[in-house]
């Protein structure tokens, strides 16, 4: 058998996802290289259809919220069922995609990377009974400061920023080292061919062949455009030093 690449030693890192549309997966997650990798074994992927531990002839698992309001809220004793059950098969960090959650990082990424996997509840209506979340030791990720119609979307987020990390899925692993985020910078400008088009060439010194001045200048434009567009990014970095 071909040796896997993994980061717990044989086992695939999982992506167990507890939804009310297993259908929407993979989707994305199945092609190009995250697609590959997932057909190759590097990762696996678990879909748990919430709708089976829903309650009565209906199969329900929302009803109205308490104290009034508009529109339902998915039921902690319906979602407490599904996620005891994906437990029994995977004991992964449990992770609730809601726009209340901590922001999704680079760093979160790697973290979650390194570990075995993720089981990740994604959310529709107005979200989960919170009794739930405390009950269950669940963990909010957020994706960004806007509303989703649900959270199959922000899961398949999490989900490839994650295993495009794993060792072996991407091909070039120097691409990774010098990505947007990693040592808390965006990217430099990146040129391809033509050297000259529509008039605009590519900078001189990336054609230098002078290998160390090529790194400092990458290094130099990281920084800047670091500066000026995330300049909250820029302040972290500072702070840390
Ligand atoms: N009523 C909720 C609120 O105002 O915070 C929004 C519920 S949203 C319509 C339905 C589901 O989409 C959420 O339960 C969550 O799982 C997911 N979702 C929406 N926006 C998200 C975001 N920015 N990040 C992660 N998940 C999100």
């Amino acid at each position: 058998m071909a040796h896997i690449p993994t980061s717990r030693g044989g086992t695939p890192w999982k992506a167990s996802v507890l939804t009310l549309f297993p259908e929407m997966f993979p989707g994305p997650l199945g092609v190009s290289l995250v697609g590959q990798a997932l057909k190759a074994g590097l990762w696996a992927l678990d879909l748990h259809q919430i709708r089976d531990f829903g309650i009565g002839r209906h199969r329900a698992v929302d009803d109205t919220p308490a104290g009034g309001g508009a529109g339902m809220v998915m039921r902690a004793d319906v979602l407490a069922a599904a996620i005891d059950h994906a437990r029994e098969a995977d004991d992964l960090p449990l992770l609730y995609m809601s726009p209340r959650g901590a922001p999704l990082t680079q760093a979160r990424a790697r973290a979650l990377s390194e570990g075995p996997g993720v089981m990740i509840l994604a959310g529709r209506f107005e979200g989960v009974d919170e009794r739930l979340i405390a009950a269950r030791g669940v963990t909010e990720v957020s994706i960004g400061d806007y509303v989703l119609s649900g959270g199959e979307l922000a899961a398949m987020v999490l989900i490839d920023a994650c295993v495009r990390l794993i060792p072996g899925v991407l091909g070039a692993e120097e691409s990774l080292a010098q990505e947007s985020f990693e040592d808390e910078l965006l990217e430099y400008p990146q040129y391809t061919k033509p050297r000259t088009w529509e008039g605009l060439s590519t900078p001189e010194v990336l054609m230098s062949g002078d290998h160390q001045k090529i790194a400092a200048w990458r290094r130099a434009e990281a920084e800047r455009l670091t500066r000026e567009r995330r300049p909250d990014l820029w302040a972290a970095r500072e702070k840390q030093r």
